[in-house]
């Protein structure tokens, strides 16, 4: 059998505060046969100090973790020292950046989860999914903390508290879990999506469903709206039109006026994220009121990039007619020890499913596995 070693370095951005292996995930690999190395300090922001690595090799060089690797695991790209450390055959699993991934990434075979497939069948290795759905339950909290007012309606001695109401853009996965933590905290929910078919499971949550309707959009001769409107074949949202976007934009308008929080989480892959909030819209909100911005956190976008809402920037927290606009950077990081858990936890499942022992390497040909690879290096 070929030898199986798996390597992990420490982040290279200082902002990213995640691990991709737990020690609990490196022990279940080496009862699998794996050797672990992982470069020292790497959990550190994690919580995880080299020495909660039990029997994972441990050094504070490069060159000595990737020496023999047969698999390195990440979360953004390597750097281009890292990869010249890895052996040829070594096989690269991270959130690679897909098309956007720089080219010395393609010098080894690389596997870039973001293209897992959305199916309930795949979700166990579904990263995408179990950090989203974190960075959705971390948004809410934190708008919340923001919010000069409570989430709940509160019946006191002192007078009667009404409930915040909080509208969330966006109902894939961080907006679905969006939607479920303002529940568990009180607030009254609203929802909207491109995609019709976003909306049971928002009401499911118990939240308000919008939707720039059928009726609406043939009333302004706009396109012609089906079940599947807004909706690519893999169950992506699609970008817009402007006429349809102006109808969003004056439907979410209309809902601002009595919106204390708004979690932003609209995005379709490969594009700017669409506008639904204007300059204007935002001076509508009541005062206090605080945008959480997530749709700045994109892969590869620098400080700075846009998001939902035209004021919003990546990194920033803008004070503009009394609201609290926040474009979120590395959001997912304050989450650092179960986003690090759930992370390590998919990579398991993922080698568990795609790594052949006889190859000794990944199964190219699994049907999983296909659409992940960015290279055949
Ligand atoms: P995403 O991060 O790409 O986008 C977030 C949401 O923004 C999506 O719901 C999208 O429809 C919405 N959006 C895009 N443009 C918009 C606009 N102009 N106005 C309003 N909303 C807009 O999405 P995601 O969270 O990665 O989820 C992608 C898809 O995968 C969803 O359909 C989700 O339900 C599906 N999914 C399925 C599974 C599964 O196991 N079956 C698991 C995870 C995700």
């Amino acid at each position: 059998m070929h030898t199986k070693k798996i390597v992990i370095f420490r982040a290279s951005s200082r902002q990213e505060k995640r691990v991709p292996m737990t020690p609990a995930v490196a022990k279940k690999l080496m009862d699998l046969g794996w050797t672990v190395a992982l470069q020292s300090g790497a959990g550190a922001d994690s919580g995880f100090l080299d020495a909660d690595y039990v029997g994972v090799q441990i050094d504070d060089d490069e060159r000595v973790v990737a020496d023999g690797a047969s698999c390195a695991i990440c979360f953004g790209p390597l750097t281009p020292q890292q990869y010249s450390f890895l052996p040829k055959t070594c096989a690269v699993i991270g959130l690679l950046g897909s098309d956007r991934a720089p080219d010395y990434v393609h010098s080894l075979p690389a596997y870039s989860l973001e293209r897992l497939p959305r199916t309930s069948g795949a979700q166990v290795m579904d990263v995408l999914t179990s950090q989203s759905s974190l960075y959705g339950y971390w948004a809410v909290l934190d708008g919340a903390r923001r919010l000069p007012r409570v989430m709940p309606m509160m019946m006191t001695p002192s007078g009667r508290l009404n409930p915040s109401h909080v509208l969330v853009l966006g109902a894939g996965v961080a907006g679905l879990q969006a939607i479920a933590t303002a529940q568990r905290l009180g607030a009254v929910v609203s929802a909207f999506d491109v995609r019709q078919s976003a909306k049971g499971a928002v009401e499911s949550l118990g939240a308000k469903f919008y939707h720039v309707s059928e009726e609406t959009l043939r009333d302004k001769r706009m396109n012609n709206c089906d079940e599947s409107a807004g909706q690519d074949q893999g169950g992506y949202g699609q970008k817009v039109g402007t006429d349809t976007l102006l109808a969003q934009q004056a439907l979410i308008g209309g809902l601002l006026s009595k919106t204390h929080l708004v979690i932003a989480t609209a995005m379709v892959p490969g594009q700017e994220p669409p506008v639904l909030i204007t300059h204007s819209m935002v001076q509508s909100m009541p005062p206090g009121s605080v945008i959480m911005d997530l749709a700045t956190d994109r892969f590869g976008a620098p400080v700075g990039s846009s998001g939902n809402c035209s004021i919003s920037r990546r990194g920033e927290e803008i004070q503009l007619y009394g609201v609290t606009i926040v474009g979120t950077s590395y959001g997912i990081s304050h989450m650092t020890i179960d986003a690090s858990t759930m992370y390590a936890n998919n990579l398991l499942a993922f080698i568990q499913y795609a790594w052949d022992d006889d190859i000794g390497g990944i199964n190219n040909n699994l049907d999983w596995v296909k659409p992940l690879r960015l290279s055949c290096a």
